[in-house]
Order: C-alpha cells, then sequence, then structure tokens
C-alpha cells in the first residue's frame, strides 16, 4: 500500500486540521471570508500528510525537473488535445547524447516499462532471467508473474556482483537463458560492476546470450573502474542498455526511460511496448539533456549529502556498504521493517527490507533538510557504537 493512504486512513481524525494548517488557515478561521466555501476534502488530506513526510525510500530526485524543463514543459502544454504534434525530436536528442542512430533507441513510461518489455519478449514459461539478489526486484518477479524463472545468484562478501557466477549459472543454464539482468550500479547496494567485470561477463557467455544493462543509477557514479555499456551496443553485442529520466532529472512521475540496443533487438521489443510517452514529457526529456548545469547541481549535492550522512552514521559506529548512487544502505543490525516504523512515527521514510539482507537499511539522498531529519531520528532510534569512521566511504 502506499504511504500515504495507510496514513491518511490512520490520522483520519486530525486530518482536518492539518489540512486547515495546509490550506494557511487556523482551525475557526472564516472560510468563506478567504474564499473557500468548503471543507478540505480527503484528497487535501492525504497531500498535506504526504507532503509532511521526509521521503527517503525510493530513490527518487527530492527537487524535481528543473526550471528549464518545467518552462519547456509548460509549453507543450498546447499539444494536449494533439496525437501528432512537434516533439522536440526527443529520440534523435537521446540517439544523438549517446552517439548511435536513432534506431537504436527505444522510449518507454519509464526505464520499468523498458524492463518489463524485455521480460515479455525474451522471456517464456520454461525460459530464465540470470542476475544477483538482492537487485531491482521488479525485473525477477516480473519473470515469475509471466511464468519464467529467476536464477538470483548471492551477493559477494563485499556487496559486489559475482561476474564468475554469472558466467558459470549462464552456460549451465544456456538453453533456457532469456536473458542476463545486471544493475549497474546496483539497487539497493549502490555498488558498481566495473568496465572490467562487465567486459569479463560479456566475453565469459556465450554470444548469443541477451544482456539486459540498468544504468538508471549511471550519473551518480564516480567510480573510476566504472564505464556505461552503451558503446557494447555500437560493437554489435548482445546487449541492451536501459536508462530513465526519474533519478538525475527528477521525472519520476512524469515517466520517461529509454532502451538503448541493436534495432533488430528493439524491432522485437516493439510490440510489447506502449510507445505511450506524453507530450510534456517529450518536451521535459528535451530539456533535460540540454540542462548539464542542473544536472551537475542534483548530481554534486546529491553526492555531497551522501557524503555527509554517511561519515555521520559511521562515526556513530553503523557501518555503510560504499555506494556510487543517490542511496546508500546502512548496517543497523535490526530488522528494516521494525526500523521503518520507527522511522516513519518520526515523519521519514524509509526503504523497505531486501532480503537476504535483513540488517540493512536502505536510505535514499533526499534534500539537505530531509537529511538533518533522518539523522535526528537516526540518533533517537539508535544507540552510539564504537566509531566505524574512517574504515569505509560512501
Ligand atoms: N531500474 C532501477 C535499478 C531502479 O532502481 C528503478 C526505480 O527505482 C527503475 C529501474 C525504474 O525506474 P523508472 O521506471 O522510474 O525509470
Amino acid at each position: 500500500m502506499h504511504p500515504s493512504k495507510s496514513v491518511s486512513r490512520r490520522h483520519f481524525v486530525g486530518g482536518a486540521t492539518t489540512a486547515l494548517a495546509y490550506l494557511g488557515l487556523k482551525p475557526g478561521a472564516d472560510l468563506w471570508a478567504h474564499g473557500v466555501n468548503r471543507l478540505p476534502s480527503p484528497y487535501e488530506q492525504e497531500v498535506d500528510q504526504y507532503d509532511a513526510f521526509a521521503k527517503l525510500h525510493f530513490n527518487e530526485n527530492p527537487y524535481g525537473p528543473s526550471e528549464s524543463m518545467m518552462e519547456a514543459m509548460n509549453m507543450a502544454f498546447k499539444y494536449s488535445n494533439r496525437y501528432g504534434y512537434p516533439d522536440g525530436d526527443i529520440r534523435e536528442v537521446i540517439a544523438d547524447h549517446h552517439g548511435v542512430p536513432s534506431d537504436h533507441i527505444l522510449l518507454g513510461a519509464g526505464s520499468g516499462e523498458i524492463l518489463k518489455v524485455v521480460g515479455v519478449t525474451f522471456l517464456a514459461p520454461g525460459k530464465k532471467v540470470v542476475g544477483v539478489d538482492p537487485s531491482y526486484g521488479s525485473v525477477y518477479s516480473h519473470a515469475t508473474g509471466i511464468h519464467a524463472d529467476a536464477i538470483k545468484l548471492p551477493l559477494l562478501e563485499d556487496f559486489r556482483q559475482d561476474i564468475p557466477a554469472i558466467v558459470n549459472a549462464t552456460e549451465i543454464n544456456y538453453r533456457d537463458v532469456g536473458f542476463v539482468y545486471l544493475c549497474n550500479p546496483n539497487n539497493p547496494t549502490g555498488r558498481t560492476v566495473s568496465a572490467d567485470e562487465v567486459r569479463q561477463l560479456l566475453d565469459g557467455i556465450p554470444p548469443d546470450v541477451l544482456v539486459l544493462i540498468d544504468e538508471a543509477y549511471h550519473h551518480f557514479v564516480e567510480d573510476p573502474t566504472y564505464a556505461t555499456s552503451v558503446p557494447y551496443v555500437l560493437e554489435g553485442r548482445r546487449v541492451i542498455i536501459a536508462r530513465t529520466f526519474s533519478k538525475i532529472f527528477g521525472m519520476a512521475g512524469m515517466r520517461l526511460g529509454y532502451a538503448v540496443a541493436r534495432p533488430e533487438i528493439l524491432q522485437r521489443m516493439r510490440p510489447f511496448s506502449t510507445g505511450s510517452i506524453n507530450a510534456l514529457v517529450k518536451w521535459g526529456g528535451v530539456a533535460a539533456l540540454a540542462d548539464n548545469e542542473s544536472e551537475k547541481r542534483v548530481r554534486e549535492t546529491t553526492l555531497r549529502l551522501r557524503k555527509q550522512t554517511v561519515a555521520e552514521l559511521e562515526t556513530l559506529g553503523y557501518p555503510v556498504i560504499p555506494s556510487e548512487t543517490n542511496f546508500f544502505m546502512v548496517h543497523t543490525g535490526r530488522p528494516p521493517r521494525e526500523v521503518r516504523t520507527d522511522f516513519r512515527a518520526r515523519g521519514v521514510l524509509v526503504g523497505r527490507p531486501f532480503p537476504p539482507l535483513l540488517e540493512h537499511l536502505r536510505v535514499s539522498i533526499g534534500t539537505s533538510g530531509e537529511m538533518d531529519r533522518f539523522m535526528t531520528a537516526f540518533k533517537e532510534i539508535f544507540p552510539v557504537r564504537a566509531s566505524t569512521a574512517g574504515s569505509r566511504t560512501g
């Protein structure tokens, strides 16, 4: 259930007062005098309560679209009533951004749609997806939903992905493998797979096995051993790179993502994709790719806040898995389900459990104010331990 739903039900009685505050009114104020001729609807209460949370649970960008993206999207409202309209050449703009021809790009309503379309196209009952666990679980749950199987391999002790194990499992199951899934950097751990390891994977498996490489968090990576895998598409390899505008560009609620792959691979996927990207989103995407300043600002602020928060946690004695993303996992030693409840009671939403990492908590990087609220809550919930500062970096 969506967090705001359960909250609005639990706090229903107090909701009207909060909603009045949301409207800038004191309880008992003369609503008519303010031109408000009705009591706030339950929907407004829900919005109010949703807004009040520090939202550190979905790896979202807390800043939203940049000014230039907003301008572009506002302009595009005039196409709302059209089926055919100028779309800013979004596909060509993305293709140019990567230096590939435009027939190498397939748009999706978020990269989530791309992942799903890959599943529907290349899996079937008896077919298998191979990857590590935990990773972005939707890929595996979708496979299960269409009666395919997921071969989920454990992470290494340092939480990195076990490339030799993926190669081995792919070879053993060769005939049945629909595709290999590699999330780089990985969600929920935040760890990268190095460029050398990606090559080791692609060279190690039979060349006709398809590899889906999910680069949702690409823009946050600093690790010099990491590289995007887009060049493998131009090499002619059977890879699909998934990218999203949800993270660095703050468009999660707007839904825009895409696949970069050889045209013959995209041709097989196309019948299963909706192609339903709305006019605003297309123009927002074009503006996003042109707005390097805003992208840089989001990246720098996010990384600064992550490093600051990680350093504080380690000083308190709580180790953090080194992350290259806009989130991190901290070892709390307690079940995340319990810990979530404790944080929620303090107005902070944190990540769900990611078995088998059941002593870790995933925390997304929010605004500076949200991170302060997280740290205040953390100090209330957890005792100080012996410091682990200096032993890890986040
Ligand atoms: N891939 C990864 C690794 C993610 O973490 C997410 C969302 O959190 C997605 C894909 C899907 O993102 P979207 O559908 O918003 O592009």
